[in-house]
């Protein structure tokens, strides 16, 4: 790893460069124009980390569409041990729609399984998932990720969306942490 940066406390190096997400991001967006031809979806990005990502994407997605972006928010409920978690900030009506979940990483899978569940329940025809990087090694949940950029071991990643303590979401390039 020869690019290395200091970002808050840590140290990262150079791992994903601009031009393999790009080529990574290119994949995904022929493979969504070509299963999804003839259909309009709604592509649903998932804030804050997959910015970067669906704002590259979907400028290569030909299809017609609509977009939202949308916050997972867990508070606590009115029990102190009870956490709820609610989709804020979809304003298209999801009913009978096809759905494309834009997510920057699966980890353990269970932010993506919450989404799913709210998503269900709003009767979606049918829900897609399009993550730029998955962690197959941390995956623990039982569903179907339809669309993967990357595949990458268990390590922390930054940039390209993706921050460190809110820090390092603007970098071009995917950076991991040196232990
Ligand atoms: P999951 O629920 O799949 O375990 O994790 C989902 C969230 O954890 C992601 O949306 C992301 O915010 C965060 N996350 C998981 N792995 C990483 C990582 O390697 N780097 C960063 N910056 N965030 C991560």
């Amino acid at each position: 790893m020869s690019k290395r940066i200091k970002v808050c406390d840590r140290e990262f190096g150079i791992y994903i460069s601009a031009e393999a997400i790009d080529q990574a991001v290119s994949r995904v967006a022929q493979s969504l124009n070509t299963d999804l031809k003839g259909k309009t979806p709604l592509f649903l990005v998932v804030l804050n980390g997959a910015f970067m990502f669906a704002s590259d994407l979907l400028k290569k997605i030909e299809l017609e569409n609509n977009i939202s972006f949308v916050k997972l928010s867990s508070y606590s409920g009115t029990r102190s041990s009870q956490v709820v978690s609610e989709l804020i900030g979809l304003t298209e009506v999801v009913k009978g729609r096809t759905v494309v979940i834009l997510e920057d990483i699966i980890d353990t899978g269970l932010t993506m399984q919450r989404m799913l569940e709210i998503l269900n329940q709003q009767e979606a025809s049918e829900v897609k998932i399009a993550t730029l990087v998955f962690k197959p090694g941390a995956f623990t949940a039982d569903y179907k990720i339809d669309y993967i950029g990357l595949e990458i071991p268990n390590d922390f990643i930054l940039g390209y969306g993706l921050d460190y303590d809110g820090f390092g979401r603007n970098l071009p390039d995917i950076y991991k942490i040196i232990e």
